[in-house]
């Protein structure tokens, strides 16, 4: 039989964030439309020599995107919201950008001034990869307003390279749309023209297969979905090109027979998070199904362990031809092992990227098609890897072992209730009412970037780097004080990252020099690795906490991120439960808010970003995974006194679903994001009486637009009318790093100026 590779996606940033610094210069202005459209042209054709070389027999097309693919698909279907005055036509690059990034034209006199917020931004399932959620309004129409997919064909095959294009389905895309007045799934039908015009386009341009993402399939499906997804397959399999259908993030679970039953022409599984699947999957499927095996890990960033997946996949592979390919596009993962020089060589013997990955599925591929022995090699060097990995002296810890075993329920309590910590806090903080903050970091500027850089490569000393930081500290400070807040904060100009910081102190975390993930439009994030028991050798804040103090009489929150988030931003062990790995950085992260306290810090923020996207895909896995993490961040959070004010944060969170959860945290205050959905999040709090302090961010920090003081006094009535009173706080959505000064300068004192106005209005 044959098996042949496939890579799904490949990670479209570049090995050096070659298309970060394009989309950069072009937004900034520095370059045009034609360079940016070059640089995407080289990045493009270099991904497909790669991955050609590295023995992928299946290309992907369209993987590629200049923010996201789902943006991309919007683009397609011309869903462009009325504010951004599109005309229709093809969707331009200004449209594009402005529905990613919001776009707001001072332009002189002008009376067109276009003044329009970005299109929302989430999760994409449960990674740390942002899209844009499409907006469908009632009366929707949708007409195909992009060439890309064909374009990127084309462009692939002028170079030499038979792709296989790969779409977001029409199901998962309306699965994940926001419909104002309007069910999405409703117009499917509305949709599905389009989908069909393109995939006979690539007909026409010679494309034999499609590669049809729909992730959907792994979530609980209602009938709707269900149904929709056979409506849409029974249109989009005749004509055009064969679909290969690809699900990934999880288990197809009870939609397995509605998997195996649409009438495409090929299903990818992912066998890395639902291994268990692959003999339901092998007994339901057609004979001329082409079955794509998920079996290398696309979200994680250990060497497989490639003599097991060959027993595995063995039987499947004498009997029918398969696909064998990551287990989700390889946009998750970092780009270039070789690449990397920082690591110790015993934990990179133990890591791939996606170009190792490749590498993986492409001796297994070689394995089954010619005989193990035609791979000796490659097959022991894997052996040897996953062996020194059992058994390394730089993974296991006895004394952390320890030390879990002795952690009992009481440690991760806080004594008396909220309402009696409450007046204890107040009166030692004394804040007015609608107390005003931030959420921690300030821009990081091209200066502070280029001094972390040149203090990096060794060109300024410590103590100039460190009399660098200071002085943007100390700066950051004053200026707040200025302007009138009342809990201020440092500004985290030493951190590089909110994760990295903090995982670079500990011990039993790995950090990578150049292993860039995106994680929305030309963010990217190079994730530690967390390979070992983690322990806390020595304080991590305490001392830049201690200076930022010492410059005000104002309370300084002290900074911290929470177990949790570190565990769901990091690459993980997979060779104990997360839950356990979680609990060694809880233990680690409470040190650190008892040194805190003990140094004199009021009020301690543990922000805790990321919790919410380590829910499971699954309803039913939900309350195991909340159960852990609630425990390990009231672990981490309930050492301190009953005077000590403990915050948290959490970014792009919806809360109805989870509020037991956050109620059962017992933060003093927690500050979350609602600017862009106008307060509505709130309404889960007011109907479950959450009882503890929040601060609903006024303004969205995400776009460079400045928010107006009018527009934050109304958010704050409508906070007003949801909450009372003497619960909220003030502050932006999320922290203000990737802002510039003369957007935060503005933008603050106008929020503190909405503040007053509040206080005023009693
Ligand atoms: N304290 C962090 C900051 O302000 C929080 C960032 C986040 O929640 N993503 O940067
Ligand atoms: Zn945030």
């Amino acid at each position: 039989m044959t098996i042949q590779v496939a890579t799904l996606g490949f990670p479209r940033i570049g090995p050096r964030r070659e298309l970060k610094f394009a989309l950069e210069n072009y937004w900034s202005g520095k370059s045009d439309a034609d360079s940016l459209s070059l640089a995407a042209v080289g990045l493009r054709a270099a991904a497909w020599a790669r991955q050609k070389a590295l023995g992928a027999d299946v290309l992907p097309s369209g993987d590629f995107s200049l923010y996201d693919h789902v943006l991309d698909i919007s683009a397609m279907l011309g869903v462009v919201p009325a504010r951004y005055g599109w005309a229709g036509g093809k969707v331009g690059l200004d449209t594009y950008f402005a529905m990613a990034r919001g776009a707001q034209d001072h332009g002189e006199g002008c009376s067109h001034a276009v003044d329009s917020t970005a299109q929302e931004m989430t999760k994409w399932f449960d990674t740390n990869y942002h899209y844009m959620v499409p907006e469908l309004a009632a009366g929707q129409r949708f007409a195909l307003s992009s060439s890309k997919a064909v374009d990127e064909f084309n462009e692939a095959r002028a170079l030499g390279y038979h792709t296989r294009p790969v779409l977001l389905g029409p199901v998962t895309w309306l699965t994940l749309a926001k419909g104002r007045d309007v069910e999405p799934l409703s117009l499917l039908d509305a949709v599905l023209p389009v989908y069909e015009e393109v995939l006979a386009q690539l007909a026409r341009a010679g494309a034999d297969w499609v590669q049809i993402d729909e992730p959907c399939l792994v979530l609980d499906l209602d009938e709707d979905q269900r149904a929709a997804l056979k409506r849409a397959y029974k249109r989009l399999s005749v004509n055009g090109p064969k679909v290969m259908l690809a699900t990934y993030f999880g288990a197809l679970g009870d939609n397995l027979e509605l998997a195996t039953d649409l009438p495409v022409h090929g299903l990818h599984v992912d066998l890395v998070r639902a291994p268990e699947q692959l003999e339901a999957v092998w007994q339901r499927a057609r004979p001329d199904l082409l079955l794509s095996l998920g079996v290398i890990d696309g979200r994680n960033v250990w060497r497989a362990d490639l003599d097991a997946l060959l027993a595995r996949i063995g039987p499947i592979a004498a009997e029918r031809d398969l696909i064998l390919a990551p287990s989700c596009s390889l946009l998750h993962t970092p780009v270039d092992l070789a690449l990397e020089t920082g690591l110790d060589p015993e934990v990179t013997q133990w890591l791939a990227f996606a170009v190792q990955k490749i590498g993986e599925l492409s001796v297994l591929a070689r394995a089954l098609n010619d005989g193990a022995e035609t791979v000796a090699e490659p097959l022991a060097a894997a052996r040897a890897a996953v062996d020194a990995r059992k058994t390394s002296s730089l993974i296991h810890n006895p004394a952390v072992a320890a030390r879990l075993a002795a952690v009992d329920h009481a440690m991760a309590k806080r004594a008396p209730p909220f309402a009696e910590r409450k007046p204890l806090q107040q009166a030692r903080l004394k804040l007015p009412s609608f107390p005003t903050t931030t959420i921690g970091s300030f821009p990081q500027t091209p200066e502070v970037r280029k001094a972390r850089a040149a203090y990096i490569r060794g060109e300024i000393d410590e103590a100039g780097y460190e009399v660098f930081l200071r002085a943007e500290t100390a700066e950051a400070v004053a200026w707040q004080e200025t302007i009138g807040l009342d809990v201020l904060v440092h500004g985290e100009f030493e951190r590089n990252d909110m994760v990295q910081y903090f995982g670079e102190q500990l011990w039993g975390f790995a950090f990578t020099r150049s292993a860039w993930v995106q994680s929305y439009g030309s963010r990217c994030v190079r994730p530690p690795i967390l390979y070992g028991d983690v322990a806390r050798p020595r304080a991590m804040t305490v001392e830049w906490w201690r200076y930022a103090q010492s410059l005000t009489d104002k309370p300084m929150k002290g900074m911290l991120t929470g177990p949790v988030t570190i565990l769901n931003w990091s690459f993980v062990r997979d060779d104990q439960p997360r839950e356990r790995s979680c609990r060694a950085i809880a233990l680690a992260i409470r040190d650190e808010v008892l040194d805190l306290e003990a140094a004199g810090a009021k009020v301690i923020q543990i922000d805790e970003a990321a919790l919410r996207e380590g829910l499971p895909l699954r309803r039913a896995d939900w309350q195991a995974y909340l159960d852990w993490a609630v425990e390990c961040f009231r672990l981490t959070a309930s050492g301190v006194r009953d005077e000590t004010q403990i915050h948290t944060h959490m970014c792009y969170s919806e809360f109805n679903d989870i509020l037991p959860a956050i109620g059962a945290m017992d933060a003093d205050v927690i500050s979350i994001e609602t600017a862009r959905s106008q307060m509505e999040l709130l309404d889960a709090f007011a109907d479950y009486a959450y009882p503890n302090e929040i601060g609903p961010g006024v303004y969205d920090i995400h776009a460079p637009r400045i928010p107006a003081e009018a527009e934050m006094v109304e958010l704050l009535s409508l906070a007003g009318k949801r909450l009372p009173v003497e619960q909220l706080w003030v502050n932006p959505d999320c922290g203000l790093k990737t802002r510039k000064w003369e957007e935060v300068r503005p933008a603050l004192i106008a929020m503190v100026a909405a503040a007053q106005r509040m206080r005023v209005r009693g």
